[in-house]
């Protein structure tokens, strides 16, 4: 790291400061003529101050170099009379004007930013450049010159040794500046241009030295005659300047640095036009400036606010600065009252004198019409502030903020990325846009809604994966700050302009932002591409975040699927096991006691039989229902249908259970029609569909045992009711007791064998039928099955 030279420039940098704060003291103190004596230097009739005689003007800086303000001096005039000797002393020379004061201002602006900018970009050579010549510059402004109030100390004369090198050398650090704007080669023989500027500084100083220190007039004179090349020298190094300028801001294509080099030839034609224009030229071609040097220094103030304008608004030197609002409004609002006291204070005096109004009324008409006049001015100038610097960012600012506070609650990566489309087309309106994501995870990447056609986005990733963060075409794009140009051919061949990768944390993740032109047809400013990578990046990181928790959704979701099968498959076990188990073992016994031939009685073992055949039928309707539910589960369940007349169905079912029923002392009823209700179905299907309906309304009927059966015949369809007065289903269980293997969990339930797929047969054999399957029940009431027959 080049630290140690970076801290030395600012220590001398520092010095230079303190330096021109000494030369600014010395300069208050600058001698000057009294104004009548000054009339006759005009008239050229001084012709001696003291005992030095005036040859030319320039010789009363030499002789007024070691006087102070209020020393006396002995004048000699030549008058008509002849000789005259005036005895006075010696006034301020900046007693009418706060010169030093105007240039004091100019110079602390030049040496605030020079140090801002030094220490925000050291590494950058132009930002180093500025540096020096702004120190140069505003030491050479501030201290004015090298013959003003020597004193016996030495170091009264270390301000004018450092301004006759400064002076020069701001000149050809400007060009220098300049010259960074253009691509050249040869960059090695910069060094040249300074070579003038170090011959006039060795010979400047050497001249000024002897002339103060031995008092020789003589030298003084040459040096004066140095000034003069000098004159040159300036004119020169600031056309070339001017012209280097010029030129670099016509060649760059980047909007961003024409601006900055707009900035900075602004500064230079206003700041330092009126000083080569109407001082420097004239004084070197006709002797004679049109201004006198301390108007045209005063002009030198454009040259420290154009450069601030480039930095601060168009980042000159990359620098990025960010100023308060509330500051710039407070300077202007300063500054607007300042300029409307001024002109209350004008009115005033021009009206109360003119017109000799009461001054009341006067100050009271001053006070409305600034106030009128000021009003829409104020306006203006915050707009233009506005507008200037913290218009666009201001709503960039927002549109991140307002992006940001809604994308962490998203909980879709669609709704999401939709949503990131939307704002950022809203921001910066865009003809094309896509986002593509990768997750390593899957095969297929996952490209999100395109805005402005369809494209094949998959290239992005085997192209540009790992290389810039930003790819873009020169073309589109008003910086070139940290952008990789290098994949222009194959942007231009796929109408992108820009390319932004997204930056997730996990490798598991890639993804892109693909960007076409913008609609107004403007190129991509860095605020813009500040605003993509801030968005992406938000983007990415909620795109991670939701991702993580979908995987912890899904992976509960596997987990509880995987639990829940677990426990269906040993409870369906337990279950079957026991529905065959029961019949089983009663047959088996029943069997046993009528093969032992222990009951005699007729009617008993006709009884015996009858709960044999009835244990049988149960199994069987067990067997028939798994076998069923096999065939629905591998879709091979096939049905014939043909005009059947339901009512002979129910007669069979019901015949069916008729022991059970009797000996468990139901109370059936039966609402059928007289008439034949024939319907198309498959007659086998539909009798296990009621006996399935008719088993649970017996299983499930307790303590109260009534069940009815209903045909209801209506217009276009036909309802079998089967009605119980049994434990109920809550309603929260209804629509689930038609799922496979499920069974209620409540405790009557619990005791009640089942295996839970007599409900799920029934409503597969409605959908087969056309028709449907619905409950009505109450909890602890009872429930109604409904099976609907379209007419067909
Ligand atoms: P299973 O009766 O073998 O458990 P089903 O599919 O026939 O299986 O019934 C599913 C569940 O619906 C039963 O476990 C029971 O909780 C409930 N259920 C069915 N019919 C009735 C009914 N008539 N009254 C009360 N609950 C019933």
């Amino acid at each position: 790291m080049k630290k140690l030279p970076n801290i030395l420039s600012l220590i001398a940098g520092f010095l230079i400061l303190l330096l021109s704060v000494y030369g600014f003291f010395l300069l208050q103190q600058r001698a000057g003529l009294p104004a009548e004596i000054k009339r006759a230097v005009e008239e050229n009739r001084l012709i001696q101050i003291d005992d030095t005689r005036v040859e030319k003007k320039a010789d009363i800086e030499f002789i007024l170099s070691r006087r102070s303000t209020g020393d006396p001096a002995a004048f000699y005039i030549r008058t008509d009379e002849g000789i005259k000797r005036i005895q006075g002393s010696l006034i301020a020379y900046y007693s009418q004007y706060p010169f030093p004061i105007i240039y004091l201002v100019i110079g602390s602006f030049c040496i605030i930013m020079a140090f801002v900018v030094f220490i925000l970009r050291p590494q950058e050579l132009r930002a180093r450049l500025f540096y020096w010549c702004a120190l140069a510059f505003s030491f050479a402004s501030i201290v004015n010159g090298g013959f003003f109030c020597l004193q016996e100390e030495w170091f009264s004369y270390l301000p004018g040794i450092l301004f006759y090198i400064f002076y020069p050398l701001s000149l050809a650090l400007l060009l220098h500046f300049s010259l960074t704007f253009v691509r050249l080669k040869k960059k090695s023989l910069f060094f040249l241009l300074y070579i003038p500027t170090f011959l006039i500084a060795m010979i400047w100083d050497y001249l000024f030295l002897k002339a103060s220190l031995t008092s020789s007039l003589q030298a003084f004179r040459q040096y004066q005659s140095v000034v003069f090349l000098h004159r040159f020298y300036v004119i020169v190094y600031v056309l070339i300047s001017l012209f280097v300028l010029i030129l670099s801001h016509k060649k760059s294509d980047l909007e961003e640095q024409k601006a900055q080099i707009k900035w900075i030839l602004y500064g230079l034609i206003f700041g330092a036009g009126p000083f080569i224009l109407l001082y420097q030229l004239p004084k070197a071609l006709i002797q004679k400036p049109f201004i006198t040097e301390e108007i045209a220094g005063v002009f030198f103030i454009f040259i420290p606010v154009a450069f601030a304008f480039s930095i601060i608004r168009f980042k000159l030197m990359n620098i990025e600065l960010i100023i308060n609002r509330s500051v710039v409004y407070a300077i202007l609002t300063i500054f607007t009252v300042s300029i409307y006291l001024l002109s209350v204070q004008v009115i005033h005096t021009l009206f109360s004198k003119s017109l000799g109004i009461q001054q009341g009324v006067v100050t009271v008409i001053a006070v409305l019409a600034a106030a009128a006049a000021f009003h829409p001015a104020r306006k203006k100038i915050q707009d233009f502030v506005d507008r200037s610097f913290f218009r666009l960012s201001y709503d960039y600012q927002k549109s991140i903020l307002s992006f940001n506070e809604r994308a962490h609650r998203m909980a879709r990566t669609e709704h999401l990325v939709n949503f990131f489309l939307v704002k950022m087309n809203r921001t910066i309106p865009l003809e094309y846009m896509g986002v593509i994501v990768h997750s390593s995870k899957t095969a297929e990447p996952e490209v999100f809604i395109q805005k402005g056609g369809e494209r094949n986005l998959d290239i992005l990733r085997s192209n540009f994966l790992g290389k810039a963060r930003i790819l873009a075409k020169r073309k589109s794009v008003q910086t070139e700050l940290g952008i990789d140009f290098s994949a222009e051919d194959w942007m231009r061949e796929n109408n992108l302009d820009l390319i932004i990768s997204m930056p997730f944390r996990s490798m598991e993740l890639t993804g892109f932002l693909a960007l076409g032109k913008k609609k107004s047809g403007a190129r991509y400013s860095s605020d813009d591409i500040e605003l993509l990578l801030t968005m992406s990046e938000t983007l990415a990181l909620n795109l991670e975040r939701i991702r993580l928790l979908e995987e912890v959704v899904y992976e509960r979701a596997e987990k509880i699927k995987f639990d829940e099968l677990s426990r269906l498959k040993t409870e369906f076990i337990s279950n079957v096991s026991h529905e065959i188990r029961t019949p089983m073992s009663s047959i088996q016994g029943m069997s046993e006691i009528l093969q032992q031939g222990k009951i005699k009685d007729k009617e008993k073992q006709a009884e015996l039989l009858n709960l044999m055949t009835d244990e049988c039928s149960r199994l069987s309707r067990f067997l028939h229902n798994i076998l069923d539910y096999g065939k629905i589960e591998q879709r091979v369940k096939s049905y014939a249908f043909q005009k059947t007349d339901i009512r002979s169905i129910i007669e069979q079912v019901l015949k069916m259970f008729d022991y059970r029923l009797r000996s468990l002392a139901f109370l059936v009823q039966k609402h059928i029609p007289q008439k034949p209700v024939l319907l198309n179905i498959d007659p086998d299907a539909i009798h296990q569909a009621l006996t399935n309906l008719i088993d649970n309304a017996i299983k499930y009927s307790y303590p109260k045992r009534e069940i009815s059966i209903r045909i209801i015949e209506k217009s276009q369809e036909v309802d079998i009711q089967v009605q119980d007065k049994g434990i109920g289903i809550p309603e929260k269980e209804q629509t689930k007791i038609f799922s496979a293997f499920y069974r209620m969990s409540e405790p009557q339930n619990v005791a009640t064998k089942g295996v839970g797929l007599g409900l799920s047969i029934v409503k597969h054999i409605m959908e087969a039928h056309g028709g449907e399957i619905r409950v009505h029940s109450k909890k602890g009431e009872g429930s109604t099955f409904v099976l609907i027959f379209p007419r067909s």
